[in-house]
């Protein structure tokens, strides 16, 4: 095992960084990134190492940072906790994560921010964020809390799991107007919503067939309160986080280009570009999200706009539930899945295909949540950064997820039976590995991570 001391030298890896892939080294030292350079390690490197390890021409990427996690944890720890998940973050490669507010209780205080800070602190393997929940009292909180310890606000604009649904104007305005931090949306409209379910439910009684799921959270949904979202930002001038953007007709509201100029960002996430309406035949309530997952024009689409930078980030919206739980139709078994453990092997299997480059996957997996959230000192393979690193392997046989590889605790994944061709090998946080070959070494090593608002 590493200590804090150790200077370990990673030496023979294409190091994917800032948009190019360089064969080249990396040393270590301690828990920051020491050198980086292209090439053969210099013998004085060599020397100074006291670990070296051939990379063997896999890939050395910076952690992934995966900015949309339920982690469930505290009051939902029968589903997961902040330990398991963590622990599936690091075996895929996830180094740092940023969790959501609706837990139970919910994360609508500075208090309850700092409950689950406390929590992480000492549990967590992978570095720890977390935003706090709007709801339609709590401005007092939202502008007293320090974002440079709280990644941001999140906004639910339509309902979704939790009780935190702001339907007030009058809230939506002063948080658009006041909050000095990012705003990320989940945009799905619940009155569309809603008379959709009371349609369905007239037709089909309590429940309906899982393949209704997208006509019922359906794309107009979606398509209003995005505009709405996109509106009052623009009006207020707030910065705008669009999660797990869903449909071919939101990314109107878009733009590509580099990340440091935009007021309004756009999420989405594996599931989107992995899969479509088509398999909810094959995989059933499984698939089941909020966004649902849509048609192929719209899975082709969203892949297009990940290629154009129109899709700022790539987050998991790792939400499980247990097997049970997601039993019954479009009405009744509920909604999320877990994905933060394959996240990674997934976006440079779809690498590996065309679909987008790897030099694209790091932009929307490390880089640009770094930047997004102004996480101070990771996200890239930079002298004096912290070494959170990933050794992936992209020439691997290709192989299937079983449920033996499977860390979240609520042991299935929509991925069994998927084809992968990329594998986490090895997974340091700050400088420690914790991940080795399917070996999980559990460590304190884990921080919070620090936020510098530009907003
Ligand atoms: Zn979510």
């Amino acid at each position: 095992m590493a200590t804090d001391n150790n200077r370990t030298l990673i030496y023979n890896a294409r190091i994917v960084n800032e948009g190019t892939v360089t064969s080249g080294y990396v040393l270590i030292d301690g828990e920051i990134i020491g050198e980086v350079g292209a090439g053969a390690a210099p013998q004085a490197l060599e020397e100074l190492a006291s670990e070296k390890i051939d990379a063997a021409e896999r890939l050395l990427l910076p952690g992934a940072i995966d900015g949309h996690v339920h982690f469930r944890d505290p009051g939902l720890t029968h589903k997961a906790d902040m330990a398991t998940e963590s622990r599936a973050a690091v075996a895929g490669g996830v180094t740092s994560f940023i969790d959501m507010p609706n837990t139970v209780p919910a994360t609508t205080s500075i208090a309850a921010v700092e409950d689950k800070m406390a929590r992480a602190a000492q549990v967590s393997c992978a570095n720890y964020g977390f935003f706090i929940g709007a709801t339609n009292t709590n401005l007092d909180e939202l502008l007293a809390a320090d974002y440079s310890k709280i990644a941001g606000v999140k906004l639910f604009l339509g309902s979704s799991t939790g009780n935190m649904l702001v339907d007030s104007e009058s809230a939506i305005s002063r948080i658009f107007s006041e909050v000095p931090a990012l705003i990320a949306v989940h945009a799905e409209d619940e009155n569309i919503i809603s008379a959709n379910r009371k349609t369905f439910g007239e037709e089909y009684g309590d429940d309906a067939p899982i393949n209704f799921h997208p006509a019922i959270r359906s794309r107009k949904a979606c398509l209003e309160a995005t505009r709405r979202a996109v509106e009052g930002a623009r009006k207020y001038g707030a910065r705008l986080h669009v999660l797990h953007v869903s449909t071919a007709d939101e990314l109107q509201f878009f733009s590509a280009g580099p990340v440091e100029c935009k007021r309004i960002t756009a999420e989405t996430c594996p599931q989107y570009l992995l899969f479509c309406d088509e398999h909810y035949q094959t995989f059933g309530a499984r698939i089941k999200c909020n966004p649902a997952i849509k048609r192929a024009s719209d899975r082709e689409a969203l892949r297009k706009a990940v290629a154009d930078g129109v899709i700022d980030v790539i987050s998991t919206d790792h939400a499980p539930h247990l097997e049970q739980e997601k039993q019954g139709g479009a009405l009744k078994a509920v909604s999320g899945m877990p994905m933060v453990q394959f996240s990674l092997p997934v976006m440079v299997t779809l690498a590996s295909e065309g679909t987008f480059t790897i030099e694209q996957v790091v932009e929307k997996m490390c880089h640009n949540p770094a930047k997004i959230f102004g996480i101070e000192r990771r996200g890239f393979i930079r002298p004096g950064y912290y070494a959170d690193l990933v050794l992936v392997d992209d020439s691997c046989e290709p192989y299937s997820v079983d449920s033996g590889m499977i860390l979240s605790k609520c042991g299935w994944s929509p991925l069994e039976g998927a084809p992968l061709r990329a594998k986490t090998d090895i997974t340091w946080v700050n400088g420690r590995q914790v991940w080795r070959y399917g070996v999980l070494f559990s460590s304190a090593s884990a921080k919070a991570l620090v936020f510098k608002q530009n907003q």
